[in-house]
């Protein structure tokens, strides 16, 4: 390194130990500062004081180097590993749990808060961004109503990969730092069968520029703390949209919130991604995916494949509902902040840009999934044609799109066809849908001729569009249970592969989900229970 970086790294690369921190949300809001962990409604607040519980011996398990120089934070060292286990809280931090509430499963369910988190402060860093760093797992607050405020290593891993896997993808989302075990064990029923066991607990250092959802006004709105609210919003703003001001600039921030939140949602489609608890307490106000729980790629292409084993038999988060539900959502921010508007017409009228939003998004996310050069109207029919046929073979969607970008432009005869796509195949074909493959194949040959861009440009847009590595919960389960025996070949395979999801580079993992993984709990469906 030369010696400007050597210098740069020494004054801008700060421990966590050591760093002095900022509280800035807790400074601007009122909290309960009694620290009293008693599970309790907390009317008036925006946050309740919470210390981590000590843990027995924290262990660093997984670090983001890139993520940590990012934010300039040095390697840990065994006081910020104390830290990252909630042993040492410095003077500068003040932990606290976060008051918000939450329609769940379409029902409107209170006040929830920071059950297992505890937000420990805000880092700075070297160019005046700050990220809110939060202990998932820390023991119990306020709001852990009758749960013990832990997590377990299952979970832990689950959210610590797959947060930094989507950033790789290029996913709007929250990240991981840190991921320590505890030495303590934490009891779970996993399949809710009233077999509960012990498992390893751990806890993941998870960091954004906020972790404000949108139940965090849903609160204050159900709660008629109209003062509360408009300086949530005032802030909200202020903070991490600082570039809208004037007269209409909560609406602007309201359409802000829906365009991301579109973003977002047509992300996962172009991915796999099936969230499974898009709870409007699981909705961030930046519009980043958040709280991994029972997450899902998609192996085979199923629109109406839940992964949350509590989502049955309404199916209500689905892969392919997650856009109306997103809008959904929305509508329960808006209510929550209508209370503030004073032109109520105006803000349903951003609500319903929703749509046009998402449609133009899905569409340009589409033609670039299938390397058109541009969408045109007679697309949309062609898009269509594709998830009828994908819905109803049900390929590998990862597997199917690889394939689809080495497809051969002169390609003839049913037969040549499904040899092509076989490698995504989990079942043998029905003789309409070899036929209907067939003929849409054919078609998006005949469109592809079409392009005014060259076939090398076409093909480098979708690969850009289309993952080859995506982190499929059976190689999750097949990580963990690994780890678990304290065996971490896999873990660190894995770490490396979601780094780079768009090569060929990690192709040992390139294939199907195997038959044993398709019943076997943890690998296709998955419980809360964390
Ligand atoms: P989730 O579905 O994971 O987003 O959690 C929904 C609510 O339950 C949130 O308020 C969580 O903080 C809370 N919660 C979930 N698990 C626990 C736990 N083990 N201890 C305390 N609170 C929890
Ligand atoms: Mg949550």
């Amino acid at each position: 390194m030369a010696l400007a970086g050597v210098l740069y790294f020494w004054v801008v690369m700060q421990n966590l130990s050591t760093k002095t921190f900022k509280n800035e949300f807790v400074d601007a809001f009122p909290g309960d500062l009694t620290g009293d962990r008693k599970p309790r409604q907390t009317p008036g607040v925006l946050y309740s004081k919470a210390l981590p519980t000590p843990v027995a011996k924290p262990a660093l398990l997984a670090w983001s180097y890139e993520l940590a120089n990012e934010l300039g934070i040095q390697d840990p060292n065994e006081q910020d590993v104390e830290v990252l286990g909630g042993n040492l809280v410095t003077p500068s931090m003040q932990p606290y749990a976060a008051c918000y509430a939450g329609h769940q499963f379409g029902n409107w369910a209170g006040q929830l808060g920071d059950g297992r988190a505890i937000t420990l402060a805000e880092w700075e860093t070297p160019e005046g961004k700050s990220w809110e760093l939060q202990l998932k797992g820390p023991g119990p607050t306020a709001y852990s109503r009758r749960a013990d405020g832990r997590a377990v290593l299952r979970s832990s891993v689950r959210e610590y990969l797959m947060s930094e896997a989507m950033y790789y993808l290029g996913v709007p989302t929250t990240r991981a730092l840190a991921l320590v075990t505890t030495g303590d064990k934490v009891v779970r029923d996993m399949f809710y069968d009233g077999r509960p066991a012990y498992e390893p607990g751990a806890i993941v250092m998870r960091v954004a520029p906020s972790f404000l959802r949108f139940g965090s006004f849903e609160m204050l709105a159900a709660r008629n703390e109209k003062e509360n609210l408009q300086n949530l919003i005032n802030w909200t703003i202020d903070k991490h949209y600082p570039h809208l001001t004037g007269e209409d600039r909560v609406l602007n921030w309201f359409s802000e919130v829906v365009e991301r939140t579109a973003t977002m949602v047509v992300e996962w489609l172009r991915v796999g991604f099936v969230h499974g608890v898009m709870n409007t307490d699981n909705m961030s106000v930046l519009g980043l995916t958040i709280d991994y729980g029972p997450y899902s790629f998609l192996d085979n292409y199923d629109p109406d494949f839940t992964p949350n084993t509590t989502d049955l038999p309404g199916k209500r988060y689905a892969f392919g509902r997650q856009a109306s539900i997103a809008y959904w959502n929305l509508s329960c921010l808006a209510n929550a902040i209508a209370p503030v508007i004073p032109e109520v017409p105006k803000l349903e009228e951003r609500l319903q840009f929703f749509e046009d939003t998402y449609w133009a998004k899905f569409y340009e996310m589409m033609g670039n999934k299938l390397g058109l050069d541009q969408v045109r109207e007679a697309d949309v029919a062609l898009v269509a044609e594709f998830e009828k046929a994908l819905t109803s073979i049900q390929p590998d969607m990862t597997i199917f799109y690889q394939l689809l970008i080495e497809l051969p432009l002169d390609m003839e005869g049913e037969a040549d066809v499904e040899k092509h796509f076989q490698d995504s195949f989990y079942d043998e074909l029905q003789p309409a849908d070899r036929t209907g493959l067939y003929k849409l194949i054919q078609q998006y040959q005949a469109r592809l001729k079409t392009n005014t861009c060259t076939r090398e440009e076409s093909v480098a847009k979708m690969r850009k569009s289309n993952p080859r590595f995506i982190l499929r919960n059976y190689l999750l389960h097949l990580a963990i249970q690994e780890l678990e025996k304290g065996e971490n070949t896999l873990f660190l395979k894995l770490q490396q592969a979601m780094k780079d999801p768009y090569s060929k580079r990690f192709d040992e993992f390139f294939e199907i989900r195997p038959g044993w993984a398709t019943q076997q709990a943890g690998c296709s469906m998955l419980s809360c229970s964390s």
